[in-house]
């Protein structure tokens, strides 16, 4: 749960959120492991970030077995709360999604969300057995930033000035990557190393032409196979081979570690290090860690240039 979205100290009357019934307008299976879903509704009216989408994250609300969706208060800036007091069987499920993209226009809102479909018995979870089987008209609530509003957005991605950016994540990362690239400057320059299950899920980019978009197909190799060694590889760190050893956070917590925002209690000031390149590096948490631990540690590079962000965690559910 992202502070942002959990409180506002905002002067405005009106949250700084919206929380909207959405319904599925459209569902498309883009690839073996990925359903797009748009979702739409006049309560999406006032959903918007303050300028472009990049990795804003929005909080989906999946309806319980009895397929009611949870009451939560609209009316105040504490939907956290409100959500918390409903009896844990009329809940549902509560997951973060990346804003694949943002449709808005006179016919109205509509968010577009790319889902990973992780369904193997034991391994799968509300969200994405959801996905499965979306259908237009299914309804969930949707909570994320009110247009017009600068706080609350969500929004991770920030370069500032960087001379390029390079950018690191797994399937789940996928979507905010491709909103970033389509979202930046036609002149920024970079990389971006995407691990997904297959080849098949190497879904379309419309990249800036000085980023260089490289999807890693897993194949049967094990989360971070893939990706690790190829970031390592081309960082210069020749002693990342063979088999890397996945290591994590003790306890259920993701890695959250931002040029901005420590998880750990870091000291995250500035440093005059020189580098002037940008690093966003989501997805699986234990991979995140392993990969943080060699960047900061063995190759020496500035925690202040990298945003480091577990999006989930092998073989804990999320809320
Ligand atoms: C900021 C942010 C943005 C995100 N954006 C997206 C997005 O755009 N698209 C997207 O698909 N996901 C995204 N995620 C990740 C998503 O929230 C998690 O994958 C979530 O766990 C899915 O919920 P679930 O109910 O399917 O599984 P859960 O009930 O949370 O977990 C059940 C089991 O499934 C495993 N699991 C969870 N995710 C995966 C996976 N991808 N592959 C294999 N096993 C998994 C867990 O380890 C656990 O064992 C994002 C997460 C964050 C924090």
């Amino acid at each position: 749960m992202s502070a942002e979205l959990r409180q506002s100290k905002s002067a405005s009357t009106r949250p700084s959120y919206v929380l909207a019934r959405a319904e599925v307008r459209g569902v498309d299976r883009v690839s073996p492991n990925f359903v797009r879903v748009t979702f739409g509704g006049a309560e999406l009216a006032e959903f918007g970030t303050p300028g472009d989408v990049y990795d804003a994250r929005i909080k989906l609300v999946f309806p319980p077995a009895s397929g009611i969706l949870p009451p939560v208060a609209r009316d105040n800036d504490d939907w956290w709360g409100s959500y918390l007091a409903v009896p844990e069987d009329e809940r549902g499920s509560m997951r973060t999604y990346s804003v694949r993209s943002l449709n808005v226009s006179d016919a109205g809102t509509e968010v577009v969300v790319d889902f990973v479909l992780h369904l193997q018995p034991g391994l799968t979870g509300p969200a994405s057995l959801w996905a499965s089987a979306a259908a237009v008209g299914d309804e969930l609530l949707v909570v994320g930033p009110r247009r017009g509003r600068e706080d609350r957005s969500g929004i991770e991605y920030a370069p500032g000035s960087a001379s390029s950016v390079i950018l690191v994540g797994d399937e789940t990362a996928a979507p905010a990557i491709a909103r970033i690239l389509e979202d930046a400057p036609r002149s920024l320059r970079g990389l971006a190393f995407i691990e997904v299950p297959t080849a098949e899920d190497a879904l379309a980019i419309d990249a800036p032409t000085g980023v260089e978009v490289h999807w890693l197909p897993r194949g049967s190799a094990s989360h971070g196979q893939r990706v690790i060694p190829t970031v390592l590889d081309y960082l210069g760190d020749s002693d990342a081979t063979g088999e890397i050893k996945i290591t994590d956070l003790e306890g259920e917590e993701l890695v959250w570690e931002t040029p901005e925002y420590s998880g750990s209690g870091e000291d995250v000031a500035p440093s005059a290090s020189g580098d002037d390149r940008y690093f966003w590096i989501a997805g699986e948490s234990g991979v995140v860690t392993t990969l943080r631990r060699h960047l900061v540690k063995d190759i020496g590079i500035d925690r202040s240039r990298v945003a480091f962000m577990g999006y989930w965690r092998r073989g804990v559910a999320m809320r």
